[in-house]
């Protein structure tokens, strides 16, 4: 079940331009995971980066950490926690705003989602500015977890995302501008 090198994961990931405004181009991963190889290495690498941490817990962000962060979790038998948009939780939740280039976003977790001593590796399709993980990460700690790593299949360089999120084990599988 080791990642195959073979697969060209940047190649499978299609470029949206203006999308969904001038000026953005839109890291589409659907046609990565339309392609089955591809879809398999890039959970597999991510579940690879990340396997020595004593990760206990996945926690995918809304919604296309959801999709890898689900995989990943099953390919290292931990746990799956989703972080969600506002007001989709529906238990008692802990919630971050954070701001956007333009206004703000909230993320949720379950107040309850993670027991003392959790390890958690936190799993979202693309870092861009890291606004949203570094929200995530701040839920995660609220919620009592430790946070054991941080899991991209996208980074965008030249933008902050790393730098926010110093320290906190960030592996990435491709690097686009
Ligand atoms: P950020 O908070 O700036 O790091 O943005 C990361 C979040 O926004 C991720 O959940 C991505 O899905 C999404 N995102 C930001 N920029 C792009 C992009 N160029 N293409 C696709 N998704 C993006």
């Amino acid at each position: 079940h080791r990642r195959d090198a073979t697969v060209d994961l940047k190649a499978a990931i299609r470029a949206i331009p203006d999308h969904p405004k001038p000026g953005i181009i839109f890291r589409d991963l659907t046609t990565l995971m339309g392609n089955p190889e591809a879809f398999r290495a890039t959970c597999q690498a991510l579940a690879d980066a990340h396997q020595d941490r004593g990760v206990t817990h996945v926690a995918g962000i809304e919604a296309r950490g959801f999709i890898f962060g689900a995989a990943v979790a099953d390919r290292m038998q931990t746990a799956f926690v989703p972080v969600r948009k506002a007001g989709k939780l529906p238990h008692k939740t802990i919630t971050k705003s954070y701001a956007l280039e333009y206004g703000e976003d909230t993320l949720e977790i379950h107040e309850d989602a993670l027991p003392e001593g959790a390890r958690v590796l936190l799993i979202d399709d693309l870092l861009a500015t890291g606004g949203t993980a570094a929200a995530s990460v701040e839920l995660i700690r609220a919620a009592g977890g430790e946070v054991a790593g941080a899991g991209f299949v996208v980074e965008l360089v030249g933008l902050p995302g790393r730098s926010r999120l110093e320290g906190l084990g960030v592996e990435t599988l491709a690097l686009t501008s």
